[in-house]
């Protein structure tokens, strides 16, 4: 797909205003981004969207909405923040558009931290799981399922909706091009509300029916899935199934998708329980307890509850410590240390 184009010259809409006057607005990467959120509302709604070429267009234009709108923005603060390199920025390159431009998980950081926009940790991972799609699917097809990504598309939508209600992505206007303008993009952004809110109401019934069943009584057993951002994954021996995606998880899958290091050797923390290297501690359960899980006995410590062996930091029961010293060493290290005196 082209790079969007952020600078002028480029082609303009035509809108009457309140005077009648057919006015010429000038921001089409602010209209685009809009033109490209009505797509992606066709193509995810439950009834008539969502078959596997939707979902392709749909990912494809949310990706280049949240790009051009992002983009407006780190305009307005200056407009050499969207060039990959600012430091080597010139304003010809910028009006003639001739530049290589940021990705967009670098404008969120640029917009964080440089307009000091509150954009949430949530939403900036959900823009960033949306990069990571468009690209997969650009190079691989769809790998993932397409109901998570029409839950997941929906969180996205969601923010873009906030932030072109809340940011200034336009130039200052006059009363009358502001007027003008808010007519010719209202009308679209309506449409994209209800869109949002029918892919919404979608995930939400389909939530619904799964807690009346498939999900009833599990809440111990439920953790929120990182695909579809639902809390329906339920645990088992296996690993688990996610009955909203749905999607089969192998225990590896879980440990390789939820694991605290990027070391894929040893994704999980050592177990109190059964000593396997398969101790998870970012898993977000639906009963709403805090707890560790281990995919191998499959028991949930309780942060509180633990401690770090002083001979080697993996996690032990407080409970264990050295009543005087308050030291506490694991069954292998109190083992090491017998052998070490008597030797
Ligand atoms: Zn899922
Ligand atoms: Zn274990
Ligand atoms: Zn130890």
């Amino acid at each position: 797909m082209p790079e969007e184009k952020l600078a002028p010259p480029r082609a303009t809409k035509n809108v009457r205003n309140s005077l009648g006057l057919e006015a010429q607005l000038d921001f089409p990467p602010v209209f685009n981004g809009i033109d490209y959120l009505v797509s992606v509302v066709d193509h995810l709604q439950p009834d008539t969207g969502g078959t596997p070429r939707d979902i392709k267009y749909a990912v494809l234009h949310l990706q280049a909405a949240a790009e051009v709108l992002l983009k407006a923005r780190l305009v307005r603060e200056h407009w050499s923040l969207v060039f990959r390199d600012p430091g080597t920025a010139t304003h010809k390159s910028f009006l003639q558009a001739s530049f290589e431009s940021c990705t967009t998980t670098t404008a969120v950081q640029r917009l964080r931290n440089i307009a000091g926009l509150a954009i949430s940790e949530k939403d900036a991972s959900a823009l960033k799981d949306l990069a990571e799609t468009r690209n997969a699917l650009q190079h691989y097809g769809l790998t993932h399922n397409a109901r998570a990504v029409e839950a997941r598309a929906a969180t996205v939508l969601d923010f873009l909706l906030r932030f072109l209600a809340e940011e200034p992505l336009v130039p200052a206007l006059s009363e009358d091009e502001e007027e003008a303008w808010a007519h010719a993009a209202e009308a679209d952004l309506d449409k994209v509300r209800d869109g949002v809110l029918a892919i919404q109401s979608f995930v939400t019934r389909r939530m619904n029916r799964l807690r009346g069943n498939e999900l009833k009584g599990a809440e111990d057993r439920t953790v929120y899935c990182l695909e579809c951002q639902q809390p329906a994954l339920v645990l088992d021996d296996h690993g688990g199934v996610c009955h909203f995606c749905p999607i089969e998880w192998s225990a590896s899958d879980l440990l390789t998708v939820y694991r605290f290091t990027d070391d894929r050797d040893a994704p999980g923390h050592d177990c109190p329980n059964c000593s396997c290297p398969t101790l998870i501690e970012r898993m977000s359960f639906a009963d709403g307890k805090e707890t560790l899980y281990c995919t191998s006995c499959r028991a949930r410590p309780v942060p509180a509850d633990l401690g770090s062996c002083n001979g080697c930091g993996r996690y032990w029961p407080w409970d264990t410590a050295h009543p005087d010293t308050g030291q506490i060493l694991c069954l292998e290290c109190q083992e090491r240390i017998r052998r070490e005196e008597s030797s």
